[in-house]
């Protein structure tokens, strides 16, 4: 196990113990509170992202096969534009806040100030290697606390990219990198940490949570689980495929968003099936397998998991079906009539293979969804207002997006999370900072005798009339906001003088 808490050149071996004491011991001296030193590390890492794009693409490439398309636009750039847009908002972000108050705090401030957590552990995946890791880790330096990143094991290249530059560019005693696999994060968790931000499946998630509550540390849970596509007959059905194909089959299918099974009556699949035919063989070819736009499954045991689903279902497969286990290769995969009770739909693919199971109607897709762990996201395609209503109103997912897939997740201001078995907590744009930081509410007074001689019927000998006057003081009213009162009474105050000085000045005049 080895820590790149120095240079690439000088690893040291730290154990978690000692990796998690120097972090907090760097919050505790208050490094990472202040505001210009925070937008001076998320510089360097922009820097970071910026100096080693090409370093990044090969590095996705090497684990995974990735095109440069598709390593540019879903993590390189996705991380270049999180952090320039969190740069820019980083002040109003990060400055007390101040709500709305009641009559009874007329003359005092109430303030809500943004306190980092302090020691925050971010554990990534190995699907988005470097975004599920590093856009976290963002928010969390953002936020004032310091941070220990644990990448994915199985993304290899990555986690190197990660230990061998991150060192570089960021504050050593304040963000550390920890490598290694279950043993090695099994030590970490023992450790306390202020925030635990974890993704990847929903089992660890449950040895993260249970690691977790022995030190009430807060959580957010980034999971997985199966998300359905539902596609009614009132849609066009080439793009509808092609919205639907692409978001299963970048990386391969292995996206914790990527629809998992499609839900449609069997006139719908008929046209869905001939409309993927013709998309899957303009993007692919004759022999997808030559095609540089197709990754590869990012190890033997998911690629032998992923080859069990396709002998199990043989008899369903519609489009595709082939596979090499040489080259971890996957062709695209369509099942036709599939049952609930198939081995396919029991646990997420993650892998490039689609499931149709047909249906009568939305009712019974409902229905179907329902008896179902709570999906992470819940796809609709559809132009009808009212069966869009009906799945809005009637089931619960992490998100939703309608009439395209994955491309929620482009819209930073929509909290991105699971919900019940899909995760816990949500972030993306603001959300992502505000996860890292405490809400610690503050109601200010001062000693002014008429705020003191207000408030002085709360204290002993307790009366019947100032009960009545502390109640009526109290008493929620829910008229127009008081938050411009004080500008209103220091206005009127104002006007009032100088109508009284005009009016003097008039009189002197009229006098002379
Ligand atoms: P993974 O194998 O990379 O594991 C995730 C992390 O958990 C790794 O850092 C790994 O070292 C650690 N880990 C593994 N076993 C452990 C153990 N026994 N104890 C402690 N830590 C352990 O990723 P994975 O779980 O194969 O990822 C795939 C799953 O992640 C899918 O279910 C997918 O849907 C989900 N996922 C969710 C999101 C999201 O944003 N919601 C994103 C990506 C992946």
């Amino acid at each position: 196990m080895t820590v790149g808490n120095l240079t690439t050149s000088k690893q040291k071996t730290m154990s978690a113990a000692e990796a998690v004491q120097k972090a907090r011991d760097t919050f505790n001296r208050g490094t990472t509170r202040p505001i210009e030193w925070r937008r001076q590390q998320l510089k360097n890492l922009l820097r970071m992202y910026e100096e080693n794009q090409n370093v990044m693409v090969e590095a996705l490439h090497k684990d995974l096969r990735r095109s440069k398309m598709e390593a540019i636009l879903l993590e390189v750039d996705y991380l270049i534009n999180d952090l320039r847009n969190t740069l820019h908002y980083l002040d109003e972000w990060t400055k007390p806040e101040h709500p709305p108050k009641g009559f009874v705090n007329i003359l005092d401030e109430v303030v809500i100030y943004n306190d980092p957590y302090g020691v925050v552990l971010v554990i990534g995946a190995w699907n988005y290697p470097l975004q599920l890791l590093l856009l976290p880790m963002a928010g969390a330096i953002a936020a004032g606390n310091t941070v220990i990143v644990k990448p994915s094991e199985l993304s290899v290249a990555c986690s190197n990219f990660v230990v061998e530059n991150l060192p570089k560019y960021l504050d050593n005693d304040a963000f550390i990198v920890f490598e290694g696999g279950p043993q090695e994060t099994t030590e970490l968790l023992k450790q306390r940490f202020d925030y635990i931000f974890y993704t990847g499946g929903t089992n660890v998630g449950r040895i993260v949570y249970e690691a977790a509550t022995k030190n009430l540390t807060p959580v957010t849970l980034e999971l997985g689980g199966k998300s359905p596509v539902y596609v009614d007959n009132t849609v066009d059905i080439v793009v509808t495929a092609k919205r639907i194909l692409w978001g299963k089959f970048i990386n391969v299918g292995q996206t914790c968003i990527a629809p998992d099974y499609v839900l449609c009556t069997k006139e719908v699949q008929n046209k869905f099936l001939e409309a993927s035919k013709k998309v899957l063989k303009e993007w692919y070819g004759e022999d997808p397998q030559k095609s540089p736009d197709l990754c590869r499954i990012i190890n033997n045991r998911h690629f032998s998991r992923l080859q069990q689903l396709i002998e199990s279902s043989k008899n369903k497969i519609a489009i595709g079906g082939c596979y090499d286990s040489n080259d971890r290769y996957i062709e695209p995969t369509i099942l036709a009539n599939v049952t609930p009770a198939d081995k396919v739909m029991e646990d997420e693919i993650f892998g490039p293979i689609l499931p149709i199971v047909c249906i009568e109607n939305a009712y019974e897709a409902i229905k179907f969804i329902n008896e179902r762990e709570k999906p992470l996201v819940l796809y609709l395609f559809s132009n009808n207002g009212e069966v869009l209503s009906k799945f809005i109103e009637n089931t619960t997912s992490g998100g939703m997006c309608i009439n395209d897939t994955v491309m929620n997740m482009g819209v930073e201001t929509l909290p991105f999370g699971g919900v019940g078995n899909s995760g816990i907590g949500a972030y993306h744009g603001k959300k992502t900072i505000d996860t890292f930081t405490h809400k610690k509410s503050c109601l200010k007074k001062n000693f002014a005798a008429i705020g003191e001689k207000l408030a002085s019927g709360r204290y002993p000998p307790y009366t019947e009339g100032n009960l009545k006057f502390i109640t009526a003081l109290m008493k929620k009213r829910h008229g127009p906001s008081l938050k411009y009162l004080p500008h209103f009474v220091a206005f009127a105050v104002g006007a009032a003088i100088s109508y009284g000085i005009f009016a003097w000045q008039k009189m002197a005049s009229d006098d002379s």
